[in-house]
């Protein structure tokens, strides 16, 4: 069988290669990540088409996401290369002028009020957390730091305040011109250092209804202890363990990766493990063993799709590292709990003010019993014919050992399903009963190849005019 788990992978200056962005979908990448930190408007949509032509030309769907930069703190750019900051030595910290660079003796920080934000004895982390400046004095033009942990700072480095420092709310202004500028171009939008489900809820006002996908990345401590309202309102959650794991106790990260993930799973939601997954395929052709080892047990946690960072972005290989993932991913598959998994499951919560939750209820209820029904009746696969991808996700939630081909009308609920464990899309035509809708997914999946003539299927559908999935059928191929 094909591989369950999705990989969302991120396209960077190492994958603008058309020719490295096809090898990268036949390798395995389900969703491009765009990240918009780094880089320009107008090089991310360039981005947006260049995977749009690469799917197009490899027949494959693929979903697109962006990830908003939010309210983060960055250092000015070091010289190519990179500064070693040693350990003991001595550097200024000062608020950022414009076109400002830094370098191995000053550090210059995108934060106005840095000088007042900071005082004696605070811990400033500086990119993943590795280096870390203890601050021995604050003047009118200068904090002055020690370096107490060393390391080599690039590019444009993170800046990490003591919690409750400098925290503004997520989107921030320029999150909310870019997600106008790329809502109607992409499937999904990535939601940075969000706190509250208020701050979901103001972005999917500026998205719109119909807007993309909103997935919460969860990478605060504010973000963890709301995990439940949050993902209640978002479509979608990413465990984003690097920033996480520089602002609550690192060893609280492979915790709380289960928690967030057993929530979203329990809403019904995609949840996306991410970061630092095959680091040290940045440079080297071959991952350590704890990668392949975290890997795997992200998968058995539950995670509905892994994401490859700077290993597919700037990376010596992409398209090795896709393909090292999917082979973990798909080992590890072999030996899922896929009947222990269903059975644990409670059903399908949804937050108290979803107008749509009556509806969901019922299309939670029938995919319960098909997943039931599947093992009782030791079907082929499953069929979920699908208008939005409710359907697809609700049976998604129960990992079902058989495949799950979801049917639709929309390419852009198939590329949404691009991140839902398990789902293989397929598109098809509108049918006005729900007899057709049934005859004609069925067929569907049988030139698929994914049943055989005298195979069993357990399909899943509503009638044309009703949001609800209502309806179980088995069908003998
Ligand atoms: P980032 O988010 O890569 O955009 O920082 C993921 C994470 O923090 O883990
Ligand atoms: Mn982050």
């Amino acid at each position: 069988m094909e591989r369950r788990t999705k990989i969302v992978a991120t396209v960077g200056p190492a994958s603008d290669d058309p020719q490295v962005l096809r090898e990268m979908i036949a390798a395995g990448m389900d969703m491009a990540r765009i990240s918009l930190s780094h880089g320009t408007l107008e090089e991310a949509l360039a981005r947006v088409d260049r995977v749009r032509d690469a799917a197009t030309a490899q027949r494959r769907i693929v979903g697109v996401l962006a990830d908003l930069p939010g309210p983060k703190i960055r250092a000015a750019e070091f010289p190519d290369g990179g500064v070693h900051l040693a350990e003991g030595s001595v550097v200024a910290l000062v608020p950022a002028a414009a076109e400002d660079r830094s370098d191995g003796g000053r550090i210059a920080v995108d934060l106005p009020t840095l000088l007042v934000d900071l005082e004696r004895g605070d811990v400033v982390g500086l990119g993943d957390g590795v280096i870390q400046l203890l601050v021995q004095g604050v003047s009118i033009d200068r904090a002055t730091v020690e370096v107490v942990s060393g390391g080599w700072a690039q590019g444009r480095p993170g800046v990490t305040l003591p919690p409750g420092r400098a925290t503004m709310s997520s989107p921030t202004a320029e999150d909310f011109v870019l997600l106008d500028a790329l809502a109607g171009k992409v499937d999904a939008v990535a939601v940075s250092f969000v706190r509250t489900a208020a701050e979901i809820e103001s972005a999917r006002a500026a998205a719109g209804a119909g807007g993309p996908m909103l997935i919460a990345k969860i990478e605060t401590q504010e973000a963890v202890d709301a995990v439940e309202a949050i993902i209640g309102v978002a479509d979608g959650v990413m465990v984003a363990r690097g920033d996480l794991g520089i602002r609550c106790a690192m060893e609280d990260v492979p915790h709380y990766q289960k928690h967030i993930i057993r929530t979203g799973v329990a809403y019904g939601r995609p949840v996306i493990t991410a970061t630092q997954m095959l680091e040290s395929m940045v440079r080297a052709p071959t991952p350590t063993r704890a990668e392949v080892s975290d890997i795997a047990n992200a998968v058995f946690d539950g995670s509905s799709a892994l994401m490859l960072s700077g290993e597919t972005a700037i990376g010596q290989n992409p398209v090795n590292a896709i393909r090292t993932m999917a082979r973990i991913a798909q080992r590890a598959e072999r030996d899922f709990d896929y009947q222990g998994w269903g059975r644990n499951l409670g059903r399908q919560l949804s937050a108290a003010a979803d107008p749509v939750a009556a509806n969901d209820r019922i299309t939670a209820a029938v995919s319960a019993a098909c997943w039931r029904a599947a093992m009782d009746a030791d079907v082929d696969a499953i069929v979920a014919c699908t208008n939005s991808g409710a359907t697809a996700r609700a049976i998604s939630r129960f990992r079902p050992a058989v495949p799950v081909l979801a049917v639709t009308p929309s390419e852009a609920t198939a590329r949404r399903l691009s991140v839902a464990w398990g789902v293989t899309s397929l598109l098809a035509d509108r049918h006005a009963t729900t007899d057709n809708i049934v005859r004609f997914s069925v067929n569907a999946a049988v030139e698929a190849g994914i049943v055989n003539p005298g195979g069993l299927v357990a399909v899943l559908v509503g009638s044309p005019a009703d949001p609800a999935t209502d309806t179980l059928r088995l069908v003998r191929v």
